[in-house]
């Protein structure tokens, strides 16, 4: 697993359904689909150039029962900026992001030990913000559970809600050339 030269790793992490592939596609500048395709591959990669840059999106289901820890810990280790994702309709898939974010600093604060960033390379969204009446997690329990040293946004992947937002604040941590509009 070689990592090429002025190669960013995003690494979209979260549970199954939350909405990662859709994010991603909104991202890459493609459409949103109202199809869920439940594979039973957990994991998928994509390539995309700026200029002379590439930038590459992990993306991988993340459940305690499912992922084999190495896997989970290997994309932890070699992604530079993380995109934690939840589904506002569902507690357990906040549950799990918690659980990312620990070992998120864990395993960045090992690595950077003497110069330890102010702020987390991680963006978290709490997405599907548009089912409202299907909202079982608050604002007030995020921010509760989450320090001041990352970001958040409560994000539609439907409607394009707080997107340029996300991808501004990846694309600062990254030098990404992104250009809000
Ligand atoms: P992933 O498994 O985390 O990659 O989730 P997907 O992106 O495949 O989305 C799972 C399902 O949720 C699909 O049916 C999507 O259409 C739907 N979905 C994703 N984002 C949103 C959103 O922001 N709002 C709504 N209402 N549905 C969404």
């Amino acid at each position: 697993d070689i990592k090429p030269r002025n190669c960013q790793r995003i690494v979209v992490l979260g549970a199954p359904g939350v909405g990662k592939t859709n994010l991603v596609r909104r991202f890459l500048g493609e459409e949103f689909q109202e199809m869920y395709e439940a594979t039973a591959e957990d994991f998928h990669r994509k390539l995309f150039h700026v200029g002379d840059e590439t930038y590459q999106v992990d993306l991988l289901d993340a459940t305690r029962e499912r992922n084999f820890p190495a896997k989970r810990r290997l994309s932890i280790l070699t992604g530079d900026i993380f995109l934690l994702v939840f589904s506002l309709d569902n507690r357990e898939s906040f549950s799990e992001v918690r659980e990312l974010l620990s070992e998120i600093k864990v395993a960045k604060t090992k690595l950077v030990k003497s110069k330890r960033p102010s702020r987390l390379p991680v963006v978290v969204c709490g997405n599907k913000a548009d089912l409202d009446a299907h909202r079982v997690v608050s604002r007030s329990d995020v921010t509760e559970a989450l320090t001041r040293d990352v970001a958040f946004f409560e994000t539609s992947a439907k409607l394009g809600t707080s997107l340029e937002a996300v991808f501004g604040e990846l694309a600062a941590m990254g030098g990404l050339p992104y250009e809000t509009t």
